[in-house]
């Protein structure tokens, strides 16, 4: 009998996360990190970088629909969106369902990474590589953002956590970057870690979206592969509020879309903001640190 494999994430040095794999797909050293795709009985198809989670094809929805659809129907109107990192696409197929979109431009720093998530993850990913809306580009996120010309009105960064190439996505050159990519009215939401277990990470990115933009908020959600209690997403926009759109307005627009979610509704959307204090008060103290 072989003996099972387990794919570990150490969290924080104190915190580790096991996965007993069933089967591992790949397992390749890119040019910028680890990265492996494995299969496991609860979370189905995981891919792994430089061994910390960073999608699984069981709860990918959660996530992925958060970060979409929360910007995308409180601005409405959104036609071109930038997505920076996003490497297995799941996050791409999510805004693509939007019909107001015309233009997705989405920049992942690891060529091998989109190529794993062609492979491995048709599921989360399928329609999107022959979607005429769709332009991938393959190169650092913050030099893209720094000398493009395009404008866009939502722009979402799906990055690794704030070591190894993800580091730049949380400094504020690079937010202050993106503000002036955006069209007015537009916003930004960023993958702002775990706050229970990843405070630093949650705090330097409030931190630095606080000291660009004026409107700075942020919203939770509850995915089992982001182990740790709720994961933080940052919402910056110089004049869009995220309580600028009522519960029936929301409600409205998910309707005529005719998106079908797992996750997101037009409720869980308005009860994301809601802040339980211990987050709170890091987000008003990040805050105010700027
Ligand atoms: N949802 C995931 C999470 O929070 O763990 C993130 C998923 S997505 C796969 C993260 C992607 O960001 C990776 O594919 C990684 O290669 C990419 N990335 C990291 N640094 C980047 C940079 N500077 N520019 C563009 N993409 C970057």
């Amino acid at each position: 009998m072989t003996r099972p494999q387990w794919c570990s994430e150490t969290i924080i040095p104190s915190v580790r996360m096991s996965y007993k794999a069933s089967r591992i797909l790949a397992r390749v050293k890119t040019a910028y990190q680890k990265a492996v795709v494995f299969e496991n009985e609860s979370f189905g198809r995981v891919l792994m970088l430089d061994d910390a989670v960073q999608t699984s094809t069981a709860d990918e929805f959660v996530y992925h629909e958060m970060l979409a659809h929360v910007p995308l129907f409180t601005h409405a109107g959104a036609a071109d969106v930038l997505i920076i990192g996003g490497g297995d696409c799941g996050l791409a197929d999510e805004v693509l369902k939007h019909e107001a979109v015309r233009s997705v431009t989405q920049v992942e720093i690891d060529a091998k990474v989109t190529e794993l998530a062609r492979e491995y993850f048709a599921d989360i990913n399928g329609s999107v590589f022959s979607d005429p809306r769709f332009e991938l580009h393959h190169g650092d996120g913050a030099a893209f953002v720094r000398t493009t010309e395009k404008s866009f009105d939502v722009a979402l960064i799906d990055s690794t956590d704030p070591v190894g190439p993800g580091r730049v996505l949380f400094e504020p050159e690079f937010y202050a970057a993106v503000r002036k990519r955006l069209k007015p009215g537009g916003v930004l939401v960023v993958q702002a870690g775990v706050p229970f277990l990843q405070k630093h990470s949650f705090s330097m990115a409030i931190r630095n979206l606080a000291s660009t933009f004026a409107v700075v908020e942020c919203y939770l959600l509850t995915s089992p592969t982001y182990f740790g209690g709720h994961m933080a997403l940052g919402w910056a926009s110089e004049s869009l509020k995220p309580d600028s759109v009522s519960l029936e307005t929301l409600m409205e627009r998910h309707a005529a879309s005719g998106l079908k979610t797992r996750y997101y509704t037009p409720q869980v959307h308005k009860a994301a903001f809601a802040l339980p204090p211990y987050i709170g008060e890091m987000l008003a103290r990040a805050k105010e640190a700027r």
